[in-house]
């Protein structure tokens, strides 16, 4: 070959890898925009003129954290803003407690109400966006901000956490229990001196009213309240009943979701099988003091949290410190496992787990310390529901005023606390939709369809993240027309990532990012990745 011909292969071979990184690269954004959050942040809590408002109400059925959020992004875009929740006393002081550990009642139908709870980095996002008060009102309900990071230790490998990528310090997230979340993002919502055209009305959806005049258009909500059964008019219908679905039989009742994607056939679920064991600690400065260690990893997240490997053990044990001077630990176990109830239980829990590496001295001495406080002991058991999805962006017939946000869509296994993000997510999606038409009072006939799609894409992810961990417990009941080697190599391929985070920066931040909602689902597969990882099992490093 000549010296020119030569050069011109080797010209033509470097522009072309030049174009396959600018496409990668474009993909890479493309996906970052459709799975994640981070490009839609900027648009979160701008609010339309007033002039611009759309006319009439949007009806949040459920008054939890993803009726909440959704409230409060309607509250830019909507005239009026009406949440209906059945429970009766969160319209009471006690609902917005500034010190969310005195309630005196507890949430009757959300029976996480007392476990395990952490927020990831996207919930704090949305909320910086959402509510610019937020640092302050954590601070007066004693949560902190905290470093996201929430010292995942998988089989015994510490994953690596990409502080040096964001410079100064991890994203924060705030450090609260379900408790403390829900009642901040309850008080900061309900603020009528911030946000006016919200108001909350106390009782139970039971159905909606097609509208004869324009009949892909729901036109009415009917809730039965104290005083008899009401009906209000909705420009917008969000339901936010959380695992309950309701939503979807009022839309059935109202004649829509059937066709040849009908309503009843785009549920998928599968059965993890996994119980919780939750416990709360009021414990003082004084008495956590005695563990030099603790301050310093209750200042940098989390304080611990281990998952055994799934082919030998099937347990995690966590713990962080919550609002005030609350600690949370939690013990949970995939399959029939009994769960502990006692300090003595969560050291076997943690024992279980079955590290690989020693756990760290003083992990043990802050367990022993539980017991100085252990009159203040909480306790809460609970078995996790199965897995569920319904795919509502397949649809053929849905209003198209209607749609649906949080658990009323999906749940997940909430081992990597990813619930609050998905209700995120579905707020996110929900102003990404409303702004794309912030010149019109009206919804458009597709605003259904465009919904479910963009929401579907940032849920997608994360529900196959969460299914192939579940799947790798062969106590998992998996999906009708699938069996647990379903995805056996995506499974093989994400335990190799999780033993080599603790060793390498770049796959420990794919984790991180991958957990927090923040990557995209290529990430993992950077050649440079699988040249790693294929290295490692050659030569089993
Ligand atoms: C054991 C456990 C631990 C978890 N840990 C975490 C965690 O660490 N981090 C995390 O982010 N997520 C976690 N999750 C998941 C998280 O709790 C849920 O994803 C979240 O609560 C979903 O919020 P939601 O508003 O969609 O539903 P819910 O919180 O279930 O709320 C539904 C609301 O709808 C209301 N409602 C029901 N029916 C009607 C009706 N007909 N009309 C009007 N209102 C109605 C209910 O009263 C309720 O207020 C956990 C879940 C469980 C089970």
């Amino acid at each position: 070959m000549s010296f020119k011909s030569l050069t011109w292969v080797v010209t033509t071979l470097l522009a072309l890898l030049l174009l396959l990184r600018h496409v990668i690269r474009r993909f890479r954004y493309h996906l970052l925009k459709k799975e994640t959050a981070m490009l839609d942040w900027a648009l979160m809590g701008k609010t339309r003129e007033e002039k611009n408002k759309i006319s009439g109400t949007a009806v949040i059925c459920g008054g939890s954290i993803a009726g909440l959020l959704a409230a409060r992004v309607c509250h830019d875009h909507f005239e009026r803003v009406v949440v209906v929740e059945p429970e009766a006393w969160l319209l009471t002081e006690d609902g917005v407690q500034v010190e969310s550990w005195e309630q005196k009642h507890k949430r009757a139908r959300v029976m996480q109400y007392t476990s395990l709870h952490v927020n990831l980095a996207p919930i704090t996002d949305g909320l910086l966006h959402l509510f610019p008060n937020l640092e302050k009102e954590c601070h007066r309900s004693k949560i902190r901000f905290m470093p996201a990071d929430f010292k995942n230790v998988f089989g015994g490998h510490k994953s690596l956490v990409p502080h040096e990528e964001f410079g100064a310090s991890l994203p924060r997230t705030i450090g609260a229990g379900r408790q403390g979340t829900e009642t901040l993002i309850r008080r900061l919502t309900l603020s009528t001196k911030e946000y006016p055209n919200i108001s909350q009305i106390s009782g139970l959806v039971k159905g909606v009213r097609a509208d004869s005049k324009n009949p892909k258009f729901l036109e009415s909500v009917q809730i039965q309240t104290e005083a008899g059964l009401k009906e209000i008019k909705a420009a917008l219908v969000v339901d936010c009943t959380g695992p309950a679905r309701a939503g979807q039989e009022w839309i059935r009742s109202a004649g829509f979701g059937a066709g040849p994607k009908a309503l009843d056939k785009l549920t998928v679920s599968y059965d993890p099988r996994v119980r919780y064991s939750s416990f709360i600690f009021n414990m003082p400065s004084e008495v956590s003091n005695k563990v030099l260690e603790f301050d310093e990893e209750q200042a940098t997240g989390g304080l611990f949290g281990y998952k055994g490997d799934p082919s030998i053990t099937r347990t995690a044990c966590s713990a962080m410190k919550i609002e005030a001077d609350l600690i949370s630990i939690v013990c949970a176990a995939w399959g029939s496992a009994e769960l502990p109830d006692s300090i003595e239980g969560i050291r076997d829990c943690l024992r279980s787990t079955k590290s690989s590496t020693p756990i760290p001295e003083w992990i043990w001495k802050f367990i022993d310390l539980c017991e100085e406080v252990e009159d203040t002991m909480q306790l809460s058991k609970v078995r996790g529901s199965s897995s569920y999805w319904t795919h509502f962006e397949l649809a053929s017939d849905l209003p198209a005023n209607w749609i649906a946000s949080g658990d009323s869509v999906s749940g997940v296994n909430p081992v990597f606390g990813q619930g609050g993000t998905k209700a995120m997510m579905g707020a996110v999606s929900l102003n990404n939709i409303l702004q794309e038409f912030n010149m019109s009072r009206t919804i458009p006939e597709d605003f259904s369809r465009r919904f479910f799609n963009d929401q579907a894409g940032k849920l997608k992810p994360l529900w196959f993240g969460n299914k192939m961990v579940d799947y790798s417990y062969k106590t998992t009941i998996p999906e009708r027309g699938e069996t647990l080697e379903t995805g056996a190599f995506l499974q093989w391929y994400s335990q190799k990532l999780q033993t080599l985070a603790s060793k390498d920066k770049q796959i420990g931040s794919i984790i991180w990012h991958t957990i927090h909602s923040y990557g995209t689902s290529i990430d993992a597969f950077h050649p440079v990745i699988v040249w790693k990882v294929l290295i490692s099992t050659i030569f089993g490093k």
